[in-house]
């Protein structure tokens, strides 16, 4: 089975957009975005432009706020400053990577934990480990709903996850813990990879390394999530050798297609989220 993100995260975008409906007849108002992009990195400006034009598809207010590579920190610090002021805003984000001067965790924790609309403040991340109710990092959050499309219940399963950053590795952790998996993460320094993912009914892998997960990585019947978005001479690809992994596991997403559409259709659930409880 190949688990298609794309038609996934077209239906979660649709119930979204039924939802921001209905606010709008009852409240008046509708979700703001405002996503702050600094520089000039090409994949960072593909991104936001999705980002933009899916989110205003579903009716929310979204708007793109742009600096130069040079611009003085303070300057971006202000205006995230003035959007946790605002209250037709509901979430805020700022693109990454973001420049060398700039710094990255201060401008994380700048933004209201309230409006992170990306689940990465302290506070957040300090919630989600803890169990409490926080927002939830887009990419781990839309590898869980694919997940789920295939095994509802997830209790017992071992996941074996490839990749410890904060962007995806750990907070997927911590979200599939709270399914009541066991989570193994390895990473660059771990002995043997291929032994531990023998060993996984369930295979997440965010690392940035083409055709890393082999088919004989793979036990029969797992689930494979490839996070990876690598470019290659041949296009897009991801982490796993999708060809060699399709024949052995139950499902396995594709790239691109698959993770990559559900990232950005969690942004907006995210936004939505963020909306309710401001006016709730
Ligand atoms: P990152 O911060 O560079 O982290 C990569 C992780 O992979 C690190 O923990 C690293 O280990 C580990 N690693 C590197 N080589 C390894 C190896 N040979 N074996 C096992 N582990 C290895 O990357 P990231 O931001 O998490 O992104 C990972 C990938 O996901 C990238 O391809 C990125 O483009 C993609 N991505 C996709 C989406 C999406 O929506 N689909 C969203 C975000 C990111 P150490 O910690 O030991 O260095």
């Amino acid at each position: 089975m190949i688990i298609d993100g794309k038609k996934i995260a077209e239906g979660l975008r649709e119930k979204l957009k039924k939802k921001i409906i209905e606010f709008k007849s009852n409240l008046k108002i509708a979700p703001g975005l405002s996503v702050i992009l600094v520089g000039e990195d090409p994949a960072s400006q593909i991104y936001v432009k999705n980002k933009i034009k899916y989110s205003k598809e579903i009716g929310i207010d979204s708007e793109v706020i742009r600096y130069p590579e040079n611009i003085k920190e303070k300057i971006v610090l202000d205006k995230i400053i003035e959007l946790n002021k605002n209250k037709k805003v509901s979430g805020i984000l700022v693109q990454l990577p973001l420049p060398q001067h700039i710094n990255k965790q201060k401008v994380i924790e700048t933004i209201l934990p309230e409006k992170d609309v990306d689940g990465f403040h302290p506070i957040n991340v300090g919630n989600l480990s803890s169990g409490n109710e926080s927002k939830i990092p887009c990419t781990p959050l839309g590898c869980l709903i694919l997940l789920k499309e295939v095994e509802k219940n997830l209790s017992g399963k071992h996941v074996v996850i490839i990749g410890r950053s904060n962007l995806n590795g750990k907070p997927m952790a911590q979200l599939l813990l709270r399914e009541n998996c066991t989570v193994t993460i390895t990473h660059s320094k771990t002995k043997d990879l291929k032994s531990e993912c023998n060993k996984a009914d369930i295979i997440i892998t965010a690392v940035g390394k083409p055709k890393l997960v082999k088919g004989d990585w793979v036990k029969k019947n797992a689930i494979v999530i490839d996070v990876g978005i690598n470019k290659t001479n041949n296009g897009i690809v991801g982490d796993v050798d999708f060809d060699e992994v399709a024949k052995i596991a139950k499902a396995v997403t594709p790239v691109p297609g698959g993770v990559g559409p559900m990232t950005i259709a969690c942004l907006l659930s995210n936004t939505v989220e963020c909306f309710k409880r401001a006016n709730s």
